[in-house]
């Protein structure tokens, strides 16, 4: 069984455990570089991308972080940690960086004050039982605005590009884990599984 953990500076950490736990794998909290080494894979929670990147500076992982995605962990990312994959973001606040691994530019606060929080039925024809909608919420989500050629866009909501695939790198602007649909998870540990 590999080892799964949840990246556990600030987000909606608990959430995830329990997606995981109910897709079928048990998960550890990441806090340390020693706690990351001991994992096979990672999933980023959804929160404050700018929070999470700091404190990732702060506990010296973001370095370690950069290394194992780089070198093929598999990742998953929700809305905050969407945002952590992302090679390029648009709208951080000054010298935001992230973990990166993915070849998109991702918005943060994409859908503006309007809408800032909502929920969507969309396809999502990579889960298994592709033919049932995924239902999506959104808190302060970000899009995808580009991807590289190496990226599958999974789906989109109103054409705006809300989850993507790179290789072991899995990363979607809702946040399945407040949901009771655990397809998204199912998915990210088939993509564990097979790695
Ligand atoms: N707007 C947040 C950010 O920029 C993400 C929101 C979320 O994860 N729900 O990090």
């Amino acid at each position: 069984q590999p080892t799964v953990g949840v990246l556990a500076l600030q987000g909606d950490v608990r959430e995830h455990q329990r997606m995981l736990a109910a897709a079928g794998a048990q998960s550890t909290p990441v806090r340390t570089p020693a706690e990351l080494d001991a994992v096979d894979a990672l999933v980023l929670p959804g929160g404050e991308s700018t929070t999470m990147w700091r404190l990732a500076r702060t506990f010296g992982l973001l370095e370690p972080l950069r290394r194992r995605v780089a070198g093929g962990m598999p990742a998953y990312g929700s809305c905050a940690g969407m945002i952590m994959l992302a090679d390029r973001i648009e709208g951080g606040v000054a010298g935001q960086e992230t973990v990166g691994g993915m070849d998109i530019t991702v918005r943060r606060n994409a859908f503006g004050r309007q809408v800032d929080s909502f929920e969507a039925d969309i396809d999502f024809p990579a889960l298994p039982d592709p033919q049932r909608p995924l239902h999506a919420v959104f808190i302060r989500a970000p899009w995808v605005e580009k991807v590289g050629d190496g990226v599958d866009v999974l789906a989109r909501t109103a054409g705006n590009i809300v989850a993507v695939r790179q290789g072991r790198l899995l990363a979607t602007s809702f946040h399945p884990e407040l949901t009771a649909d655990a397809r998204v998870h199912a998915l990210f540990l088939d993509i564990v599984k097979e790695a």
